[in-house]
């Protein structure tokens, strides 16, 4: 029988990237001397998307005497050193694939940072592959991302599976028009769009595995 796919969001979903931003913009502002009024301004701007182009913009408005590439490549460096995957949630991606499951990682962002994310977290050496969007110009919610992260697993979206992710548009509503089934990880927010909605919501991650495991034995007692 072939190995059912599940692909994970990276950001929000396995790891706390909120957490971890707000605990580098503290690191950073202090680091270079700015005032607390601008930790905000700094996190807004990496929260909304962070790539060296972003750290240009940093480097202009407070005169940084460090060129937007070696800001960048800090930044790598540090959040890689504060981003942490949670243990159960690891554990439960090794549980996955022990239970036949062939498990991957869909996520925007640039190739860098987020491959140094999954390698820091302990997350890489737990899945079948990643995708990161800049790899290919492929961002959720395109079908084509969700077929390049499938064709890391060694899978075919033709094949159907499921998608796992915070985000209802990227995540939810990319992963059902790639034809996966979906869960939304909702960190108790009430679903926000009309339309059809995911077919399963948790409130954090580890649910999200357990339900597939739970799944997974149902589909085996109801197949034997
Ligand atoms: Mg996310």
């Amino acid at each position: 029988m072939q190995r059912p796919l599940v692909l994970f969001d990276l950001d929000n979903t396995l790891v706390d990237r909120r957490g971890t931003l707000g605990d580098w913009a503290a690191q950073f502002t202090a680091g270079h001397g700015l005032g607390d009024e601008e930790r905000a301004y700094v996190l807004d701007m990496v929260t909304e998307r962070a790539y060296p182009s972003t750290f240009e913009a940093i480097r202009t408005r407070y005169r940084l005497p460090i060129s937007a590439a070696e800001l960048w490549h800090a930044y790598c460096t540090d959040i890689s050193a504060l981003v942490t995957c949670p243990a159960e949630v690891l554990d439960g991606l090794g549980e996955l694939r022990e239970a036949g499951w062939r498990v991957g990682v869909a996520t925007n962002g640039a190739a860098d940072i987020q491959r140094a994310k999954l390698r820091a977290a302990g997350i890489f050496e737990r899945v079948d592959g990643a995708f990161v969007s800049e790899e290919a110009e492929a961002r959720k919610p395109q079908r084509r991302h969700f077929a390049l992260a499938a064709a890391r697993c060694g899978a075919v979206l033709g094949d159907g599976g499921w998608m796992v992710g915070d985000n209802p548009v990227n995540d939810i509503g990319g992963g059902r028009s790639a034809g996966l089934r979906t869960i939304w990880v909702s960190g108790d927010r009430v679903w926000p769009l009309d339309g059809p909605g995911p077919d399963h919501t948790v409130s954090h991650v580890r649910a999200a595995i357990d339900l597939l495991l739970l799944h997974a034995a149902d589909h085996e007692r109801s197949t034997v």
